[in-house]
């Protein structure tokens, strides 16, 4: 799955939670996991469904081959909001009792005679509901010319729930074969992981489609959807790749289908094992989830449209390169998750974190000059942020039941597994990790796994063993520090101490003495290539360096650590630092802004760096630094600082601005476009006169005929001018929404009326999500609009109108909505309240985020102790330009 980008961005952060203990490489299942009894397993499922299209509700049939391997009286299975109508055993006369447990998702059948080990057909007939949440089996409205709706249906199972479609065992090991039987509307595309293998006409009406058989897998990755769609497709290499959109958005989708036809061979050969089944489906549903952008449902991803489709009159670069990204990121699962597959929600991030680095490696493969690497330091960050405060987890974590399994779905799991991955690859060489890989996929194909054996098979092709490292960044919380002591020299060798410390902003780094073993790339400028060492142990490492340069540690960025440098040695590199690579640009930004936010560096060394870096850096180093900038600017709401901060931030940004200008040169870079999108984006937040005058004209135009502000300038220009709304242009705003003629744009629209920053208006925002006004799945994402601004005030709206949002949001993230919009907030009392609120509502089991979510309060109250810092750097900052 790939979760949405801006749900990381909101969750960035911590947790109160004692240290989870970190469990042994190769430990056994945990004692407590709730997981089904094991003494009768599931071969096979034919399954048959007629949905109700209008009345939200399904009646299905099932007939399980199953193995009872040991004796058994009862048949344990998941099974979630259906009913059963029938019940039969083969071999068994009467049908057995039923027993139904809510909370564990379970049904009980207890027979009359116990059953004799040996294969049996398991037979039940039962009905199920349709949700309107992007969760279970569910349907999605779509508008159509007019104000009709047109209806699909689509099914999302992970983690737990294909339960709700089916009766079955809901967990990842229990793999078996399935075959699909709908009965659907004769206008219909019905869509599944094979391909259809028949469909019979019932009547006018009604049609029965029937998929051909799937290979072994998990029930996670089950899928069905039917509606009004057309499907695009070519041949690649003998597989039939698809993508499937509704009805009229065949050409918006051509960008998906050529990227995918471009990442299919190459997968094939990373991975060694040719993707297995006859045909590949990219599937676009209309609307939102809270949760995640994408699935990757074998042979049939499911995207929300968003994250699929490009449309030449609204998508920006930034929507193309996320296209891109999140397709390679759903393909690389169909070998990572789908063939071979985590055997516990433990290992997440076997799935996750492997995905997570290649959408990366792949796209940069194809597409060099998107820089994905560096794009992807900014999510890196944020991972280290939450990995250094209390509650952070090791990346593989206890997970007990399937409640907490949704928990797992985090940046630590995704962003921090995935960088754990680029560092160990770089460790141990791209051949060797990619010949393991290969024999991993080949060794456990149709299996499940656990993380040692995907380290057991690159140790096994490698000289340089991987297992040890591995072990340390993934048995154990937490960023390590690694601190330089710089000998002085004048010429000839520089000897240089390495000593590792854990980074923290709060009482985490006291927690343990935990070390590890960290691959260290260093080098002094102007000499040669970087020389590798491994810091270990709590001494410090020493190293030689053959010249007497300034000293780079973590050269190219790709080691999961935080450097950090003595006054000496970071003012040799400031001052070369135009001149550094901009990955190490950004590297040192980003470590430097981090100590400095906890105190450990002078915050003035991170604002000095902000004016050395040329405005014709990298135009993604800009794009990161508008981010730092924006995150300061929420710390100053309500302070007295604030106008003095952002008229220093609009001096800074203007510089780059001014070259890049407003519009498209000619023959620039792509990732010009996305520099430009952010340097607008935050002037307007920052209140540029000029920027705010401009966009306003801009949107005056686009009113008079949209056709007159490009696809590129089109959001920029809208979200500068909704931030800085008064009610009547907030009014015209809503009047687009309400008249947009897709989901895309209506998405756009609607999210903008949240972004306002005069609280009244946001308030209306707040207000118009509980209305039927807007689509049910976009209701929640106005709210989380509004959280970016005010977190506050959509927290306490959120709580107060729980009773009213609760049903709007999917089953996976109702745990996690609330405190997402409070992380921003910079008020205890919040944290009182979040509190009060999940002793009520939130699971005890499945309270990470709510833990996280109080953390980064407390964190953000810590860091505005800072700003006065700030303050008085920007002070001394504006004489010493009024006096040059
Ligand atoms: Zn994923």
């Amino acid at each position: 799955m790939k979760l949405k980008s801006a749900m990381l961005a909101v969750c960035a952060i911590v947790s109160l939670v004692t240290m989870l203990p970190a469990r042994s490489a190769a430990a056994p299942p945990a004692d407590d996991r709730v997981v089904l009894p094991d003494a009768v397993v599931p071969r096979h499922y034919d399954i048959e469904i007629t949905p109700d299209f209008e009345h939200l509700r399904f009646r299905g049939h099932v007939r399980i081959d199953v193995e009872v391997a040991r004796a058994a009286n009862s048949i344990v299975l998941n099974a979630a909001d259906l009913s059963f109508d029938r019940i039969s055993l083969a071999g068994q006369k009467d049908a057995p009792k039923v027993t139904i447990d809510v909370r564990q998702q379970t049904a009980a059948f207890a027979f009359s005679a116990p059953i004799a080990p040996g294969r049996y057909v398991l037979s039940i007939d039962y009905q199920g509901k349709i949700y309107q949440q992007a969760s279970g089996f569910f349907a999605l409205d779509s508008v159509a010319g007019g104000n009709a709706s047109k209806r699909s249906l689509f099914t999302q199972f992970e983690n737990s729930d294909a339960r709700r479609f089916l009766p079955c065992w809901d967990e990842p090991a229990r793999k078996a074969t399935f075959s699909l039987t709908a009965t659907v509307r004769a206008g219909d595309t019905a869509v599944s992981n094979m391909p259809v293998e028949t469909t019979e006409k019932l009547d006018a009406r009604l049609k029965r489609v029937h998929f051909a058989q799937t290979p072994k897998m998990s029930s996670y990755l089950l899928f069905f959807a039917a509606g009004d769609f057309e499907r695009l497709h070519r041949m690649v290499g003998g597989v039939d790749v698809g993508v499937i959109v509704k009805r009229g958005d065949a050409e918006r989708g051509r960008f998906a289908l050529d990227t995918a036809a471009q990442l299919l061979p190459y997968y094939n050969d990373y991975f060694g094992t040719p993707y297995p089944l006859p045909k590949l489906d990219l599937i676009a549903a209309p609307g939102s989830s809270q949760f995640f952008a994408a699935m990757e449902n074998w042979g049939a991803i499911l995207f929300f449209e968003r994250a699929l489709l490009i449309d030449a009159r609204l998508s920006t670069e930034q929507d193309r390169q996320d296209v891109a990204v999140v397709i390679a990121h759903e393909m690389a699962h169909q070998w990572f998750g789908d063939l071979v597959t985590m055997a516990w929600w433990d290992d997440l991030w076997l799935n996750e974190g492997f995905a997570s680095w290649m959408e990366n490696k792949a796209i940069d493969r194809f597409h060099p000059q998107w820089k994905l690497w560096l794009q992807s330091q900014s999510a890196v960050q944020q991972a280290m942020r939450i990995d250094a405060a209390e509650g952070t987890h090791p990346i593989i974590t206890p997970i007990r039941d399937v409640l907490q399994a949704s928990d797992a779905f985090d940046s630590i799991t995704y962003v921090k597994g995935g960088a754990v991955i680029r560092m160990l690859e770089a460790y141990v060489g791209e051949n060797a990790f990619r010949a393991g890989v290969r024999r991993y996929m080949k060794e456990h194909a149709y299996g499940n796994t656990v993380t040692d054996d995907l380290w057991s098979e690159i140790d096994a092709v490698s000289t340089t063993k991987i297992k040890e490292i591995a072990h340390d960044f993934t048995l154990h919380a937490g960023v390590p520090l690694i601190s330089a002591h710089v000998a002085r020299c004048d010429s000839g060798p520089r000897t240089l101490a390495l000593a590792q410390t854990r980074f923290g902003i709060d009482d985490s780094a006291n927690i343990g003495s935990q070390t590890w073993r960290v691959p260290v790339a260093i080098k002094a400028l102007g000499g040669a290539d970087a020389t590798h060492v491994i810091v270990s142990g709590a001494a410090a490492t020493r190293a030689t360096l053959a010249k007497c340069g300034a000293v780079l540690l973590n050269v190219g960025q790709s080691a999961y650590f935080r450097s950090h440098y003595e006054s000496d040695a970071f003012a040799a590199l400031a001052n070369r630092y135009g001149r550094l690579a901009p990955e190490d640009q950004l590297g040192l930004l980003s470590d430097t802004e981090a100590l400095a936010s906890v105190g450990e560096a002078p915050v003035a060394q991170f604002l000095a760096l902000t004016e050395k870096l040329p405005p014709d850096a990298e135009a993604l180093i800009w794009s990161a630094l508008t981010e730092s900038l924006l995150g300061l600017d929420k710390l100053y709401a309500g302070r007295p600082g604030r106008a003095a901060f952002r008229s220093y931030a609009r001096a800074l940004l203007e510089r780059p601005l001014t070259r890049v200008g407003w519009d498209a040169r000619a023959g620039e870079a792509d990732n010009v476009a996305i520099q430009r999108a952010a340097l607008l984006g935050a002037m307007g937040r920052f209140g540029d006169a000029v920027v705010v005058a401009e966009s306003r004209l801009r949107f005056a135009r686009f009113l008079s005929a949209p056709s007159r502000v490009s696809a590129a300038q089109r959001k920029s220009v809208l979200g500068v001018v909704a931030e800085n709304a008064d009610g009547a242009t907030w009014d015209k705003i809503h009047a687009l929404a309400r008249a947009a003629p897709t989901e895309l744009e209506k998405q756009d629209y609607y999210m903008f009326l949240g972004d306002a920053e005069e609280a009244q208006l946001a308030q209306r925002a707040l207000d118009l999500s509980l209305t039927d006004e807007v689509p049910i799945t976009l209701r929640p994402l106005v709210i989380s609009a509004v959280s970016g601004s005010h977190p506050d005030l959509a927290a306490n709206f959120a709580i107060t109108h729980w009773d009213a949002i609760k049903p709007l949001l999917e089953s996976d993230s109702r745990s996690q909505f609330v405190p997402h919009l409070a992380s921003g907030s910079s008020d205890l009392h919040m944290a009182v309240r979040l509190n009060e609120f999940a002793a009520a509502h939130i699971s005890a089991s499945a309270r990470r985020s709510l833990e996280m979510a109080v953390a980064s309060i407390r964190y953000n109250v810590r860091i505005g102790t800072h700003l006065p810092d700030i303050d008085r750097w920007i002070a001394s900052a504006s004489q010493r330009s009024g006096a040059s």
